[in-house]
């Protein structure tokens, strides 16, 4: 079975905005049709202003493979007619347009970096092998002739050798190469049902794809895109503005990649490229994009929580964790399930002031502690967003300096920018009544946003959450395989008396962040709020006459949300539709938010039960070595 195959398509443009195009092949016949140009496919941009055009195109036939833009391989080339065209692979259409029947390789080869055509190259090669082959044959003959010994050489001989070697090592690393991507490429396509239905719907409406692509390299597909790489790399065009020069973000990370690799002369050959929307990241989630790292996503559950089902998605590479958690899942749903219950829903922002004098600060510490103003304080700092709410102000005094810790409800965003914007309204408005305060910075670390405070830990930040769970003693038995004493001794040893020990800052626990980051991660959270967000103490009680186990974990800082960030792009949302959580939910503002913060609750309740029943039972290096070590061999794939 060939490798590409090629089609039939023929595209007809009926008028200035619209435009047909049919694909016929054996076992298709598609035709679709565009009105404008925002939403013409590729090929359509490519064939554009010519009024009628029969072109040939590659179409790679390999299973799952995002189809290959036009930007990176010239999959169509489509000229206008010339008198000296001599070409032998290009053909003329009745049009007068000229087509290009060549099958580019949907691989890149390690041939195309030569500076030359392929064939000259191997013409090259192929000569100076036979002609040195010949001179050294011939000059070998001559000294058995008069019995001249053979490794007395010349320096005509000498160079003879160093070029048969050299061509040899050519030959055998070319064909060689050829012949073992032969063999590659046929197996591919052999397992192949690539559907056109499916590429056609992705060019008439472009979305994101993330559709286990090649890791391919960047690149270029003119000459001015070579040109704006060399500007980048001489640092005439500065990297971070590619995108708004080019109004192209894929392109943009094609050319900042490639720029890249020169620069610093490493390939960034792991780091796919392509099946990604970089429109969705501008202005919003990464700038400067050159690629986008593969996270694998598992599943754990049923987690049976509050009287619901979840699937729940977790974005890792560490061995045994889904697994764990999934087991954790296995005994709360064997046992009744678990309940959470949301305690608060707050987020802060905590602004630095400072005054001539430490009077002064107090004046402004009671003034926004007086329940008299709150009112009027909550009216300027509403108008942010009609989800932002003003809950509470709470002020600490280092000498001049005045800390204030706002909390507002965020509705179902994470609400980080809401309550900035909120703060941001009554400073102003103090400026009136305290012209002499000096707003040293929004943020005084008082709030407090991705470091470890007790602020956090005591007062709560973003969801605060509790979740438990009675695991009977069965389940204990049969799914965790230990005992409930010993899982309550080792959680008054370990997680309670060992973090005390080890003077720990909400970490009462055996591994909530592993649960926590995970599922951050799938569900586009802000990674780095994992670290208040993992506060955790778990819990261990023996209950019904100690046959049973109550375990609870107590969370006073989840910070997620379902809108904003992250959560839009398309993998995270396919995550948080996953667990009926995508977006703002329209029955009540924040509902969804809060139902995915006693989701990470309800699942780090299974990761603690998991690990700690596997501590306790002495299987925890058995599982890693069984999950975390597979048996592939290392030195093989660090190579
Ligand atoms: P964050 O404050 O978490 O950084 P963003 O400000 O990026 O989040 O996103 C919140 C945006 O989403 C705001 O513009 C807000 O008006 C809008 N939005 C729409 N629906 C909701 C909702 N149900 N809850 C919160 N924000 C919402």
């Amino acid at each position: 079975m060939p490798r590409v195959v090629q089609k039939r398509v023929k595209a007809t443009a009926a008028s200035n905005v619209k435009y047909i195009i049919r694909f016929t092949t054996p076992r298709h016949r598609i035709q679709f049709t565009c009105i404008n140009s925002p939403s013409k496919p590729p090929i359509i941009r490519r064939l554009l202003p010519t009024a009628t055009t029969t072109i040939t195109i590659s179409m790679d036939l390999r299973r799952g493979l995002p189809p290959k833009p036009p930007s990176t391989t010239p999959l169509i080339r489509h000229r206008k007619t010339t008198s000296n065209n001599k070409n032998n692979n290009r053909s003329s259409s009745s049009t007068g347009t000229v087509v290009d029947h060549r099958s580019p390789s949907p691989i890149p080869k390690a041939s195309d970096a030569l500076p030359l055509p392929l064939y000259l190259t191997n013409g090259i090669f192929f000569t100076l092998f036979f002609c040195v082959a010949y001179f050294l044959l011939h000059r070998w003959r001559e000294k058995i002739r008069s019995s001249t010994p053979l490794h007395v050489v010349t320096l005509s001989e000498l160079a003879a050798i160093v070029s048969l070697i050299a061509s040899f090592i050519y030959l055998l690393g070319f064909f060689g190469i050829d012949f073992v991507q032969s063999f590659i490429g046929t197996s591919r396509v052999d397992e192949d049902n690539f559907t056109l239905e499916d590429d056609v719907e992705h060019h008439s409406k472009p979305k994101p794809r993330i559709m286990d692509p090649l890791p391919t390299a960047a690149t270029l597909t003119s000459k001015k895109d070579e040109d704006i790489v060399k500007s980048v790399v001489s640092g005439s065009i500065p990297s971070y503005s590619l995108e708004s020069k080019l109004g192209d973000c894929r392109r943009a990370a094609s050319i900042r990649r490639e720029a890249l690799e020169r620069k610093t002369g490493r390939p960034l050959l792991g780091l796919p490229l392509e099946g990604f929307d970089y429109n969705s990241i501008l202005g919003q989630c990464c700038e400067m994009p050159i690629g986008y790292v593969q996270v694998p996503v598992g599943i754990a559950g049923p987690l049976l929580l509050n009287g619901g089902e979840y699937m729940v998605p977790m974005a890792t590479t560490e061995g045994c964790l889904v697994a764990s958690t999934n087991r954790g899942c296995k005994a709360i749903f064997a046992s009744g399930g678990a309940t959470a219950i949301l305690l608060k829903d707050g987020m802060t922002r905590a602004p630095v002031v400072r005054f001539g004098s430490a009077a002064r600060a107090s004046h402004l510490k009671f003034f926004l502690e007086d329940a008299l103003n709150f009112d009027a304080l909550s009216i300027v700092f509403n108008k942010s967003s009609r989800f932002a709410r003003l809950q509470s102000i709470q002020c600490s005094i280092a000498g001049k300096n005045l800390y204030i810790r706002f909390t507002c409800s965020t509705g179902d965003a994470m609400g980080m920018n809401m309550v900035s914007k909120g703060v941001q309204n009554v400073l102003d408005f103090l400026q009136i009544e305290f012209p002499d305060m000096e707003v040293i910075g929004i943020s005084g670390n008082f709030c407090s946003d991705k470091k470890p405070s007790a602020v956090n830990w005591i007062e709560g930040r973003g969801k605060s959450v509790v979740c438990e769970s009675v695991i009977t003693a069965d389940v204990v038995k049969k799914v965790l395989k230990t005992t409930v004493p010993a899982l309550v001794e080792l959680n008054m040893l370990k997680n309670l008396t060992g973090s005390a020990i080890a003077g720990s800052l909400g970490g009462f626990n055996a591994h909530a962040a592993n649960i926590v980051s995970a599922v951050f991660i799938a569900t586009g959270q802000d990674p780095a709020q994992n670290i208040e967000s993992s506060h955790c103490i778990t819990m261990m009680e023996p209950v019904n006459s100690g046959k049973d186990l109550h375990i609870s974990v107590t969370m006073p800082s989840i910070e997620v949300g379902t809108v904003g960030g992250g959560t839009q792009l398309a993998s995270q949302s396919a995550c948080l539709n996953l667990l009926g959580v995508k977006g703002a939910s329209k029955e009540s503002p924040g509902a969804n938010a809060r139902l995915l913060a006693t989701i990470v609750a309800g699942s780090v309740l299974a990761g603690e039960l998991s690990l700690m029943s596997a501590i306790s039972s002495g299987q925890l290096v058995k599982s890693h070595m069984k999950y975390n070590r597979s048996n592939r061999d290392m030195t093989v794939i660090s190579s």
